[in-house]
């Protein structure tokens, strides 16, 4: 990117810039810790620092220049002449730069949000449109009113196409981050429970993911998880459904799952595979196949993009374990829902005699948590042959099972990731498979990486 000193000027009421000489930017950063070149720092203010106290460091990592708060007080020892922007507010400031480089660069916008697999679809959408377009999207899982700025402002000039990942804890939230955006086409990936304690119910959730409506383009397209019975009061002609049932304008049938790869077709006319695991990427996948038939790519480009594509890590990844098992690291985070989808995929895997659960607590699901755990049971059948819980919450999952006159699941609940790694060791070899899964507070990936 680069930002002009005029604009720089333009959204700053006062600035100490070297009166004539342009100031060429090529990244904007808020961490004074990262390494930048030509870097213009923005101070945020946020709960625990001020990012304001850092301008020294931010220097010395290559901010040429900064925007400062009005009132705030300098540091001493700044360089002299050091150009400074003052603004009422540094996170507005950020905003607003975002908006006045998104319309210089005018790509086309897609946002992203939903309960789960938005970092997956936005990780797939990017893989099938970078085999026609100049792409940009959301680095890692920076989908918040810091991190969408942040990813519009360090999009190259000649981006066709960015995809944006919004993520959100509360109303509005979406709705900020839609009216910033302004996406050509939005998409709902899922209904979930996530943030439920928050937003009250899964009407509340939708309400809340449907204000991606509120930013987008007249002429934009609304593509949304068409098995959802809350998400389809909204369907008009703008608006793209995908999905198992029979009325999904993408209809997805003939899945094959085996253990490296998913083989499954559109309207029983087109025809892919993907390398991801779990039924729920093929839904992510049908995202990226409408999204790139809208823009006009056919399906042997969109399948050379499904071929590339990785996902951001800890999300079903599939790695080696000990003496020839496999570990399916899905740490990154859960909710019921991804939990469950995540128990089906370990249940429909061709070849295994042993499959292991690791499970843990999941958190923030309002007053309904312990009903929200142990309804996870209700999918914990034969071929699974263990269940380990590690955590408070995520005994609740063995206890049910228990209850469920289950006598072919082995059942075990742990107090400490510590104590739960020692007694899964043994249980791997050539014929095992293990998932891992949990909220990203249990940060259950420590266990996975005892296992390789
Ligand atoms: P976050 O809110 O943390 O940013 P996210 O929405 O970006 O999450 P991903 O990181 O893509 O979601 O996926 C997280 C987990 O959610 C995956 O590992 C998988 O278990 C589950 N998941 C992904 N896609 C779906 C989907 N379409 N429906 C249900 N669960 C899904
Ligand atoms: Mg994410």
């Amino acid at each position: 990117m680069a930002i002009k000193l005029n604009l720089l000027k333009e959204i700053a009421s006062k600035d100490r810039s070297a009166i004539g000489e342009d100031i060429n930017i090529k990244e904007v950063f808020i961490d004074s810790r990262k390494e930048v070149q030509n870097g213009l720092f923005i101070p945020i203010v946020g709960d625990r620092f001020d990012g304001h106290s850092f301008l020294l460091g931010a220097i010395k990592n290559g901010a040429i220049a900064t925007l400062w708060e009005e009132g705030k007080e300098l540091p001493s020892g700044l360089p002299e002449n050091f150009p400074i922007f003052f603004v009422k507010d540094t996170l507005k400031a950020l905003e607003q730069l975002a908006r006045v480089y998104l319309q210089e660069v005018a790509p086309i916008v897609i946002g992203v949000t939903g309960s789960n697999g938005k970092t997956s679809t936005k990780d797939l959408i990017e893989a099938v449109l970078t085999t026609e377009f100049k792409t940009h999207k959301t680095a890692g899982n920076y989908n918040n009113h810091i991190g969408l700025p942040l990813t519009i402002l360090s999009m190259p000039k000649e981006c066709e196409v960015i995809i944006l990942e919004m993520g959100m804890n509360n109303f509005g939230e979406i709705s900020f981050l839609s009216n910033l955006a302004k996406p050509d086409l939005a998409i709902i990936t899922n209904i979930g429970e996530s943030h439920i304690e928050q937003l009250g119910s899964r009407e509340g959730i939708s309400k809340a993911k449907l204000e991606i409506v509120d930013g987008l383009k007249n002429d934009g397209v609304l593509i949304l998880d068409g098995d959802e019975p809350l998400l389809l009061g909204e369907k008009s002609a703008q608006t793209i459904t995908c999905g198992y049932g029979e009325s999904n304008d993408y209809r997805i049938s003939n899945i094959e799952q085996k253990s490296n790869l998913t083989r499954f077709s559109i309207n029983e006319q087109d025809h892919y595979t993907i390398r991801l695991l779990g039924k729920h990427n093929i839904k992510n996948s049908s995202y990226a196949i409408a999204v790139a038939k809208y823009l006009g790519m056919n399906e042997h480009t969109i399948q050379v993009g499904l071929n590339n594509c990785v996902l951001t890590g800890m999300r079903m990844e599939k790695q080696q374990g000990l003496n020839g098992s496999i570990i399916i690291n899905d740490a990154y985070n859960s909710s019921p829902t991804s939990m469950k989808a995540a128990i089906e995929t370990m249940k429909q895997l061709d070849g295994f005699q042993r499959r292991v659960l690791v499970l843990g607590d999941m958190y923030e699901l309002g007053n309904d948590e312990k009903e929200l755990h142990r309804s996870v049971a209700s999918v914990i059948s034969t071929p699974i042959t263990h269940l380990l819980t590690v955590g408070d919450k995520g005994k609740w999952i063995a206890e049910a099972l228990l209850e469920s006159n289950n006598d072919k699941i082995e059942v075990n609940s742990y107090h400490s990731k510590e104590e739960l790694t020692k007694h899964i060791k043994p249980l791997l070899d050539h014929g095992s498979i293990v998932l891992i899964k949990a909220s990203r507070g249990m940060k259950l990936e420590t266990i996975a990486k005892d296992l390789y």
